[in-house]
């Protein structure tokens, strides 16, 4: 079979690297990178650290709302996927490129798969949400992380067919880890920190930088933070900081070691050995749960609630006192295995290679 693979963003790297090789192994695949992160910093580092295949077609399209950049990449789409006539379309997340890609499939008739299906933080204001909702309702296979995520889409009566294959960022997670573990002297060296003795700390929803109040929110909650807290910083929440003159007080504070964003070797090398995680990132939580390590989330939503429920993290917003206080819990004694052992991008391939059969 022929698959065109949508791309654009960090995260969705992380996910390709679980699935790439192993649908290549059996399939064709055109991978297309719509260029929604096209720095070095945010794209290149991934292909290369975690050898994903170069995208075959780069679409240059970032920048711009989440409307026009989502209506660029729909206008590039439709012609590449007439060319590429592929047997059925595979989208990750929950991104413009996400819908973008599920959207072009699903006009012209190709069967959209979606990986990571199901997951619903119930908050529309999220632009993320509304992704996710609407990918999930154009898809024909919907593959999902977690029960959750299956009881989801149950409740919402999908029309595609829903497996749970467990999740393919935990499959790059489960394969780094052991490694960024053992190979960490010079990660924590470079940010000056010390094995356990850390916060790793990341911000960049538009939710938590976009509004200058909550931006301000965010900082005075980063500043109270009393361990030395890495912070490599996305370039929209960097964006966000100089706009609103506020970069400079985290650049002055004695506790908060600053750093671009990282490649994931070498955040992985740090989360590993975090005293704790402090993001608002949907992958940090779920890689933190997986490493061991506790995760205070700075939304009062998350898509992956089995981590509370297991008690590794917890739910702050931005919310300076309860983020101290969830920093202090002690650690639960159990963390069950929540998202494959894995094999997610091997199951991911399965199910693919049966839309075959289903005559998709
Ligand atoms: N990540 C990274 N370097 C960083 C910050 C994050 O490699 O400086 C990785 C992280 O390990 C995870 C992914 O990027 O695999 C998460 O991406 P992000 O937080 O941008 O997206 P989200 O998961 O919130 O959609």
């Amino acid at each position: 079979m022929r698959f065109l693979t949508v791309v654009g963003n960090r995260p969705q790297f992380v996910k390709a690297a679980a699935v790439s090789r192993l649908l290549r192994a059996a399939h064709e695949e055109v991978l297309v990178h719509t260029g929604q992160h096209y720095d070095d910093e945010l794209s290149r580092v991934f292909f290369e650290e975690l050898e994903i295949p170069s995208a075959d077609r780069q679409l240059g399209i970032g920048g711009g709302t989440n409307t026009s950049q989502t209506a660029r990449q729909l206008a590039a789409l439709e012609p590449l996927l007439a060319e590429v006539d592929p047997d059925a379309i595979l989208v990750y997340g929950d991104t413009n490129s996400t819908l973008a890609g599920a959207l072009v499939g699903a006009q012209a008739g190709v069967p959209v798969a979606h990986v990571e299906a199901g997951m619903r933080s119930f908050d529309r204001a999220m632009p993320e949400e509304v992704n996710r909702v609407l990918t999930d309702h154009l898809s024909a296979l919907l593959l999902c992380s977690t029960d959750t995520a299956v009881e989801n889409l149950r409740r919402e009566h999908v029309a595609g067919a829903v497996e749970l294959v467990g999740d393919v960022m935990a499959d790059v997670s489960l394969l780094i880890q052991p490694r960024a573990r053992a190979d960490s002297a010079a990660a924590l060296q470079r940010h000056g920190v010390e094995a356990g003795g850390f916060l790793l700390a990341t911000a960049h929803r538009a939710g938590n930088v976009d509004d200058p109040a909550r931006l301000r929110r965010l900082v005075e909650l980063l500043l109270a933070l009393p361990v030395p807290t890495v912070l490599p910083l996305h370039p929209r929440t960097r964006a966000r900081l100089e706009a609103a003159d506020l970069l400079g007080a985290l650049e002055g504070a004695p506790l908060v070691r600053l750093a671009p964003p990282l490649g994931y070797l070498e955040f992985t090398a740090l989360l590993v050995h975090a005293r704790a995680v402090v993001t608002d990132s949907g992958g940090v939580q779920k890689e933190a749960y997986l490493a061991g390590v506790p995760c205070v989330t700075l939304r009062d939503t998350t898509e992956w609630v089995e981590t509370l429920d297991a008690g590794w993290n917890v739910l702050v917003d931005l919310d300076r006192a309860a983020a101290l206080a969830a920093l202090e819990r002690p650690l639960p004694s159990e963390r069950p295995d929540l998202y494959g052992a894995g094999r997610a991008g091997a199951r991911v391939v399965e199910a693919l290679t049966r839309l075959e059969q289903l005559g998709g």
